[in-house]
């Protein structure tokens, strides 16, 4: 697997799974653009270190739920690295809700960087693949969208049930142009998403239970995730679109219809 030649774009690349995939796919000699949205000095320091490995990169900044954003930083992209051959849909957040406590301006920003910025970033790299004939894009959904029984995730696992939807019909459109769409589903990584607003204790018992879930028994690392991209934006994923690769050391607590 090597991707020397390429130029990849990781969207929400400034912490957590992002961060590693960026790094993962430098390590295999791609160019790196590393998207962020407010956190400057965290991109910049990803990009340091895949300098300090030799490699290429550049930190750019943009809502991704922004499509005039998202415009100027493909434009910007293209002029400083070169046309973008491998996307990375990774940007996401979460916001607690479930049925008793829906709250429909947090189902709004959920939407607009999970869903919509998805479609922002991949119509605004799509025509380049295309006219070079080209492409591997994969987006991260999350364990939440097969139905996974934590509390609090059911407007969460929606935008990412979408994701999924839009990863098998935009391989429908894209595959005679010789690009692969495929989406990765995390189990639990300990990030920001998952333990911010906790106290040490709190996030600790948190990993501890969803370990529990978890047929390996152990929480996933952002590199666990970075592997399964790097496997599917590889040259030899060429045959494999429209998947959804699970990643979640065996998550236990799906739920069940009899
Ligand atoms: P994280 O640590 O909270 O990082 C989120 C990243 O997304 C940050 O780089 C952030 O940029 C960026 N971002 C957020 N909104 C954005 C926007 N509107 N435009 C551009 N960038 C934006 O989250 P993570 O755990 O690494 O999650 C990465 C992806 O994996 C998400 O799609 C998430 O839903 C999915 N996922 C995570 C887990 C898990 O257990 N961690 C499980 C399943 C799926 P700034 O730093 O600049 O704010």
């Amino acid at each position: 697997m090597n991707l020397k030649g390429r130029t990849a774009l990781v969207t929400g690349a400034s912490r957590g799974i992002g961060r590693a995939i960026a790094l993962r796919l430098a390590r295999e000699e791609a160019v790196v653009a590393v998207n962020y949205h407010h956190r400057a000095t965290e991109a910049e320091n990803v990009v340091a270190l895949i300098h300090q490995q030799s490699g290429r990169a550049l930190a750019v900044q943009a809502d991704v739920g922004d499509a005039a954003q998202v415009r100027a930083m493909v434009k910007l992209i293209t002029c400083e690295l070169g046309p973008i051959d491998i996307l990375v849909n990774n940007a996401g957040v979460f916001a607690k809700g479930d049925l008793a406590d829906f709250d429909y301006t947090q189902m709004e920003a959920m939407r607009r960087t999970n869903v919509d910025g998805l479609v922002h970033v991949t119509r605004a790299v799509s025509d380049g693949m295309k006219l070079r004939g080209f492409g591997r894009i994969v987006n991260l959904t999350s364990v939440a969208a097969h139905g996974t029984a934590l509390s609090g995730t059911t407007f969460y696992a929606a935008t990412k049930a979408a994701v999924i939807a839009l990863t098998r019909r935009f391989a429908l459109e894209l595959g005679l142009h010789g690009i692969t769409v495929n989406a990765v589903a995390p189990g639990f990584i300990p990030t920001d998403i998952t333990t911010g607003g906790r106290s040490p204790a709190e996030a600790q018992a948190t990993i501890d239970a969803m370990a529990a879930r978890a047929m390996v028994r152990r929480t996933g690392l952002p590199e666990d995730i970075a592997n399964a991209v790097a496997f599917l934006v590889s040259p030899e994923s060429g045959f494999i679109t429209a998947q959804t690769l699970t990643v979640d050391g065996g998550r236990m607590d799906y739920i069940a219809h009899p």
